[in-house]
């Protein structure tokens, strides 16, 4: 059983959970070397919310403010009834009460920053190589095998690769994704189209209608950029058949305009403005809940939405991910005689599952209050749909300190935990 730091981490998957979490664990002086399937100039289309415990993340790793200053910056997401009167507002982000504003960034953006801060931290990622099946674990180590027949060991192997994770089939065999029977239909649209010059309107907003929500969201820097969408139910189909969805846009347009007659007339304005070249869908998959986010030999772990993808309406898919990846970067080099990694992952993964489980029950009230209205009049009487309460609600969210919270456990353990040091970016940057 491993007692001391990792020497080597293999990390698969070089996308939001796996780059951070290459970056947090050269913070604490752990090599790493990632392996990703993907050539690195493939782009990806789409925005991200973020919200403050991402932030605060993205913050420490020296990435913030390059960052926010490529998004759009907000602090609400407004409820709107079918007369398009704002009933609640719901907090992404607020400096006074969280100390960030949310962040709606594109997700190519924040994949380049990430990857340049890895390649100016020398950290080695080998693209195009797709992982196939771990060989063996022992105390030694780790052996894993690619698809092109290639081999490669570490003292830890990690998967970040992603919902659909070929690393889990090895940690919780048979373990499937399960299509929640909704896709999101989705355009990007400009905000002009939507909204008259002069007119102030509400964004992001979430307008309650009769058949559920109509969302629209800016997502560039100027707000001038609105993604606007909505879900419907669908049968799952399989990866052929979303493709041919996605690329049949009449079908697609007729879909996302069903019943559009039923919608308020800003919904209605943004369904009839659609610029079909960029209408997407993203069928809503979960990870059911796993026993355990490692191997039996303990050398074999999985994080972000290879563990736990959960639904979007929080906006915390990826938030959580950069959670378990700078949680995980803390508790490694803690690693020792009175800490070894089975006693530390268990505590990971149960201090993990705990903040996962929570952000789970938040998203099915969020879920809720965006059900048609009689259903959701129904849940708000019971509780069960997302009302507003006190100022700072989401503090224990947004608010949580979570590597700290990982050092104060591992002083219970050890007496002492290493720190890493406070001038970290400024020393392995400007040096
Ligand atoms: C349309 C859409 C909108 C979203 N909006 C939000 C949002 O607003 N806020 C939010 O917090 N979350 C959002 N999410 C969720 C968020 O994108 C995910 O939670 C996040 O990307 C998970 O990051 P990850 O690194 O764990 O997995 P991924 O981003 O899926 O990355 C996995 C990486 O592993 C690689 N890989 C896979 N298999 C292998 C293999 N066998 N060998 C080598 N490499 C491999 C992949 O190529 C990929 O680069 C959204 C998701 C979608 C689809």
């Amino acid at each position: 059983m491993l007692s001391a730091p990792p020497s080597r981490v293999a990390i698969i998957g070089a996308g939001l959970s796996g780059l951070t979490l290459a970056i947090a664990l050269h913070r604490q002086g752990i090599a790493c070397h990632l392996y990703e399937l993907r050539d690195p100039t493939t782009s990806t289309s789409g925005a991200l919310m973020l919200s403050p415990n991402a932030l605060r993340i993205l913050d420490t790793l020296g990435l913030y403010k390059q960052l926010s200053s490529q998004g759009y910056n907000f602090e609400t997401i407004a409820f709107k009834n079918s007369e398009e009167v704002t009933t609640d507002r719901y907090y992404l982000g607020n400096e006074k009460l969280y100390q960030y504003k949310a962040l709606r960034v594109y997700r190519q953006v924040l994949l380049t920053e990430l990857r340049a801060m890895v390649d100016q931290l020398h950290i080695p990622v080998t693209y195009g190589l797709k992982f196939s099946h771990i060989i063996s674990e022992d105390d030694n180590g780790v052996s894993f095998a690619f698809v092109d027949g290639s081999r490669a060991s570490a003292d830890i192997l990690v998967g970040a690769d992603g919902i659909h994770s070929t690393v889990r089939k090895y940690v919780a065999p048979g373990v499937e994704p399960k299509y929640s029977g909704q896709v999101a239909i989705t355009c990007a649209i400009q905000k002009s189209k939507i909204i008259p010059e002069g007119v102030d309107y509400d964004m992001p907003v979430a307008i309650h209608g009769k058949h559920g929500a109509f969302v629209m969201a800016p997502q560039d820097i100027d707000g001038s950029e609105v993604l606007a969408g909505t879900q419907r139910a669908w049968p799952e189909q399989d990866r052929a058949g979303w493709d041919a969805l996605l690329a049949d846009k009449e079908k697609l347009l007729a879909l996302f305009r069903t019943n559009i007659e039923d919608w308020p007339a800003t919904a209605q304005t943004a369904l009839n403005n659609v610029p079909e070249n960029t209408l997407s869908i993203w069928p809503y998959y979960v990870v059911p809940k796993l026993e355990r986010w490692y191997s039996p030999g303990k050398r074999v772990i999985i994080l972000g939405d290879a563990a736990h993808a959960i639904p979007p309406t929080a906006g915390q898919g990826a938030s959580q991910g950069f959670e378990d990846s700078f949680t995980l970067a803390a508790i490694l080099p803690q690693l020792g005689a009175n800490l070894p990694l089975d006693t530390a992952l268990v505590y990971w993964k149960d201090m993990r599952q705990e903040r996962v489980d929570k952000v789970i029950a938040l998203t099915l009230q969020l879920n809720n209050s965006r059900l048609p209205q009689a259903e959701r009049e129904k849940l708000e009487k019971d509780g069960k749909a997302w009302q507003s309460g006190d100022a700072g609600e989401l503090g224990w969210l947004y608010n949580a300190l979570v590597e700290e919270d990982v050092l104060a456990w591992v002083k219970t353990k050890t007496k002492v935990a290493r720190t890493c040091p406070v001038d970290w970016i400024t020393s392995k940057l400007v040096g």
